[in-house]
């Protein structure tokens, strides 16, 4: 008889690291139009820290966390079409519930992974690379000989950025916590890598653009910099705000957009850039295709057991990071 029994990673209610507890449960069958993934490799994103904090509220407690995974195929429902058992596969989406040795999802989410590149890495660049792939090329279009600011430039989606941005040819500046993690940035292609304390990084820029600012400023961090980021920008030019790494960014008000030159804001999310499964597939495919050809080089910067998750939630809310974090079941 197939076992469907896994370990998962679970809340029952929001709050910090130490609500996360692990349960042992008995999967369903997958029912029409769903598969059961056994994970390879997880990866942790910011937002399971939203989730799990309740500044996203989940759907339903208790709840799974976690949206990306990378695995294999064990099992398949009806009316599946397109995949087989073993296939290799991941899912950057979906409802909360990747912390897991295995779990059944609807197969419509699913992306081939290829075979050459290990699970962990595998797991390091899928949501973050498409998150990279959709910002810098559908939500806004950023060409050669631009002039780019992005924060946390040294973690996951950051490393990425810098190494995407690096191939197109654009001036980036960014910032970063500490001075190994500029070293970092530097070497995966950021420009000028910014020590930022306290929020001092608009007369670094100033300085830095000779006065021009940014055509576009990518803003993940929300609070502590969305202000200073706003001064950023350059007439007609675009604030990115994607992020809330250290709470939610303020309101911005209109008029302040006109003000500064006519700029645009807008706070997209990869969920709505990759929803129709063709954007989806052509994301993902465009992030496999840079790590084929050495542009993106996805880095594992934390590697830990399934059941130190709550480990890598107080690593990652405490800025020790760098590049992505990946669980491992
Ligand atoms: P990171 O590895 O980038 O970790 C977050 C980094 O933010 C930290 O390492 C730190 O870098 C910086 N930071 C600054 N202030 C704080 C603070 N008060 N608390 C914690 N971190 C802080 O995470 P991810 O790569 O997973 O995600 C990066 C960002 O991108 C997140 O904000 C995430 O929500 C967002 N995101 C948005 C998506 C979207 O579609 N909208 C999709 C995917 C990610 P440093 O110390 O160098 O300043």
């Amino acid at each position: 008889m197939t076992s469907r029994s896994a370990t998962r990673v679970c809340i029952d209610a929001p709050g910090g690291p130490e609500r996360m507890r692990l349960e042992q449960v008995e999967l369903p069958a997958p029912g029409p139009g769903e598969v059961r993934i056994e994970h390879e490799a997880i990866g942790v994103n910011f937002i399971d820290v939203y989730h799990r904090s309740g500044l996203y509220p989940l759907p339903a407690m208790p709840s799974g966390l976690g949206v990306e995974a990378v695995g294999r195929i064990a099992e398949i429902g009806a009316g599946v079409e397109g995949w087989s058992v073993g296939d290799r596969v991941g899912y950057a989406g979906g409802v909360p519930g990747a912390y897991a040795s295995a779990r059944t999802l609807p197969a419509a989410q699913l992306v081939g992974v290829p075979g050459e590149i290990d699970a962990p890495s595998a797991a390091a660049v899928l949501l973050k690379g498409m998150t990279v792939e959709y910002l810098v090329r559908r939500c806004v279009r950023v060409e050669r000989g631009m002039t780019v600011l992005w924060h946390a430039a040294a973690g996951g989606v950051g490393l990425l950025a810098m190494q995407w941005l690096r191939e197109i040819g654009v001036t980036v500046i960014g910032t970063v916590g500490n001075e190994a993690k500029a070293a970092l940035a530097r070497e995966h292609g950021c420009t000028h890598p910014i020590v930022v304390r306290g929020g001092d990084f608009v007369a670094r820029v100033h300085e830095l653009t000779g006065g021009r600012l940014c055509d576009v400023v990518y803003d993940s961090v929300g609070r502590d910099t969305l202000a200073g980021s706003l001064a950023c920008v350059r007439p007609r030019g675009t604030l990115v705000s994607f992020g809330n790494a250290s709470g939610p960014p303020p309101p911005i008000d209109p008029l302040e957009l006109g003000r500064r030159g006519s700029l645009y804001l807008t706070r997209p999310s990869l969920f709505d850039y990759t929803g129709d499964p063709q954007e989806r597939r052509q994301s993902a495919a465009a992030v496999f295709e840079r790590v084929a050809r050495g542009v993106l080089r996805p880095v594992v910067g934390m590697r830990l057991p399934l059941q130190q998750a709550a480990e890598a939630h107080r690593a990652l809310e405490s800025r020790a990071t760098t590049g992505a974090i990946v669980l491992v079941p």
